[in-house]
């Protein structure tokens, strides 16, 4: 079945200029297709797994956010990270914004490629490469890449002496969610030696890159790690490189972003003139709020509440976990937050004296036989779910399905359901 058939897309009906307004009605339009795509499957007479978890998808939201991208950094050329989510919709809808792509690996390459871009529009920004993904990136063409130390260098004037290197500084990214600093990123100490060294070997630095840690929370970083590139680029000066670009790299997010924007466009602005051009690597801030995934309750169990032995509490058990979509909980420290999706009272056993002013109180378990595997270890939900019903979870776009595993079994491929709320989106991708 086609499911662009099978839901048609809206678009045009949520196009309004007033953005807040078709967030609402898109997130009106997920819930309905997440609703009616729930109710086609019955739970008695299903075969296996097609309770399967599902995503809706809206490119729309996708569409949303580099409008607002554009409106508040546009002097910034944003190159996906692909790690993010390597969707391959995500991906077709970068490469029509005009977006290049932040790759890490060859596959990630592939898959930036497939989506038709000039390999010009793709940063190999991984400072500690594999040899061999080095020369595939020579044969491709993918010539812009970062490093932060000397046998990096040694490793790039052996495989790929042409490239275009990005030298990666350290930032402070004490406040962020996932750091990166311990991992990656040259102190100022170091710099100007990494400098010296790439120009006895007669290697090309165009630029500088940071990143400031995924999930950050001190838009200062920003101002900081500005300053210091500012410092590198006139250090590169003084050794014979006219460096032409700053990478300001990720950690951008839905909840700070023009908070965070203004502060770095006010940086760039005072410490680097127009024709210095500057890209940057958000991959959670594209594309967190445009997945919502559902997820199906497989068991449940009658216990005491915790904090009240004397009414009833329920653990529920889903087909996703911590090993799959939910990874994001183990590597990304996020706290998804579940809502009823459908709840059709169908037990005999219910118990209403469970009840509470503020719902029946649950923990949510995934369907694994590992412990950690936990999603919620308490949430209040205002209806008696049992087995067969529905769970839905937003903002689940950004180090989800990418990270899954397939441990006990269970899938790690989940059907995504494509829909646009956006004119903008569905025509550039013929929805
Ligand atoms: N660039 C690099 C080098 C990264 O390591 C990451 C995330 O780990 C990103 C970009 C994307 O970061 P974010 O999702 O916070 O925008």
């Amino acid at each position: 079945q086609d499911k662009h058939e099978l839901y048609p897309s809206h678009a045009g009906d949520y196009g309004g200029d007033e953005v807040s307004q078709s967030k609402l009605a898109a997130k009106d339009l997920v819930f309905e297709i997440l609703k009616k795509r729930a109710a086609d499957v019955d739970i008695d007479r299903c075969g296996p797994g097609e309770e399967d978890p599902f995503y809706v998808a809206d490119m729309g939201e996708i569409y949303r956010q580099h409008l607002r991208w554009k409106m508040n950094l546009g002097r910034v050329k944003p190159f996906y990270a692909v790690k993010c989510n390597p969707d391959p919709e995500i991906l077709r809808l970068m490469a029509r914004l005009g977006n290049g792509f932040d790759c890490a690996s060859k596959a990630e390459i592939d898959l930036a490629l497939e989506s038709g871009v000039d390999p010009s529009r793709i940063i190999y920004a991984q400072p500690c490469k594999t040899k061999s993904y080095l020369r595939y990136a020579a044969q491709m063409g993918v010539r812009q890449m970062t490093f932060d130390n000397a046998d990096e260098l040694y490793k790039i004037k052996a495989n790929f002496p042409d490239a275009e290197l990005y030298l990666r500084i350290l930032t402070d990214d004490s406040t962020s969610l996932c750091r990166l600093s311990m991992k990656f990123g040259a102190s100022l100490d170091v710099a100007p030696q990494l400098l010296e060294l790439a120009h006895r070997l007669e290697l090309n630095v165009v630029g500088v890159s940071f990143h400031v840690g995924s999930g950050a929370e001190d838009p200062k970083a920003f101002l900081k790690a500005v300053q210091d590139a500012r410092l590198i680029f006139d250090q590169a000066a003084e050794i014979g490189y006219e460096l032409h670009t700053l990478d300001v790299g990720g950690g951008f997010s839905q909840d700070t972003f023009e908070k965070f924007s203004a502060i770095l466009s006010d940086a760039l602005d005072t410490y680097f003139p127009p024709n210095i051009r500057i890209i940057a690597e958000p991959g959670r801030y594209y594309v967190a709020s445009a997945f919502t995934l559902a997820a199906n309750v497989i068991a449940r169990r009658d216990v005491p509440d915790p904090l009240d032995p004397s009414r009833d509490a329920y653990m529920l058990y889903l087909n996703d976990g911590v090993y799959g979509n939910f990874s994001n909980i183990i590597f990304d420290h996020q706290h998804p937050v579940a809502q009823i999706l459908s709840c059709e009272n169908r037990s005999r056993a219910s118990s209403p004296d469970a009840a509470t002013p503020e719902g029946f109180a649950y923990s949510i378990w995934g369907p694994t036989c590992d412990g950690i595997d936990v999603i919620s270890e308490r949430i209040n939900l205002p209806g008696l779910l049992d087995v067969g019903d529905w769970l839905y979870f937003e903002d689940m776009g950004a180090y989800t399905r990418c990270s899954a595993t397939r441990f006990n079994g269970f899938s790690d491929t989940h059907e995504v359901i494509y829909i646009s709320s956006e004119a903008g989106a569905s025509a550039l991708l013929d929805y």
